[in-house]
């Protein structure tokens, strides 16, 4: 099963990608990690990325298309694929259709995080990830967490370059430009399920759990 996605900036979709990822096997594609391990690297194409992400603004839909169809084309057999973070323009939807069905494959479900801007402003500004294992938290909610330590391997927790209130309302508006008419296609598609994100890390997977096994 292919499941796709669509989420205003920080409601959660990678913390839930992750869930899911160990709970059923499927193979998690988050795009905004193979932008971020590109934009690290020293080269024209990293810095040129990296500016795109800091300034909250969309890398283009070929490049994006080129980089997605590399990563289906790696994958071995796989129970599903979880896209994180792709599509987020009405074209990328085209391209993905188009990606999968030379595959053999298509979406079969696309989960809309359905958050107020306030709550996931205040999820960007909170969020910090291991460098090490990839775990995310969040310093207002997880306040068991030590100081810069992943209390799952001890690695060191980081913020985002575009977790600041400023690119948090850039990246909020090109998501309500850019990637929210991509609701009004999957409803025509009878695709969409709606989770309202407003919940527990916890109770948002048990809905996103029935979603997938009904
Ligand atoms: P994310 O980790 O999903 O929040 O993505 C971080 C940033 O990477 C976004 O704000 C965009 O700048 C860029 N990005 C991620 N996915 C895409 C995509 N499908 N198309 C264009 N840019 C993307």
């Amino acid at each position: 099963m292919n499941v796709v996605f669509i989420a205003p900036p920080a409601a959660g979709k990678g913390t839930q990608a992750t869930l899911l990822r160990d709970n059923y096997n499927f193979y998690h594609i988050s795009t905004g990690d193979v932008l971020r391990e590109i934009a690290e690297t020293n080269t024209p194409l990293g810095c040129e990325i990296k500016a795109l992400i800091d300034n909250g603004k969309l890398v283009s839909d070929e490049l994006m298309a080129k980089l997605l169809k590399e990563k289906i084309g790696s994958l071995g057999k796989v129970e599903g694929i979880i896209f994180d973070g792709f599509p987020r323009t009405l074209e990328q939807a085209h391209m993905l259709d188009e990606i999968l069905n030379e595959v053999g494959m298509k979406v079969n479900k696309v989960i809309y995080f359905d958050i107020d801007k306030d709550t996931a402003m205040k999820r960007a500004l909170g969020r910090v990830t291991c460098k090490d294992c990839g775990e995310i938290y969040n310093t207002y909610f997880d306040t068991f967490l030590k100081e810069d330590e992943c209390s799952k391997c001890g690695g060191k927790l980081e913020k985002r370059m575009d977790d600041t209130e400023e690119k948090f309302s850039n990246r909020f508006d090109t998501y309500l430009e850019k990637t929210k008419p991509l609701i009004d296609y999957y409803t025509n598609l009878n695709l969409l399920e709606t989770v309202n994100c407003s919940d527990s890390k916890d109770n948002i997977f048990n809905k996103i759990k029935f979603i997938i096994e009904k």
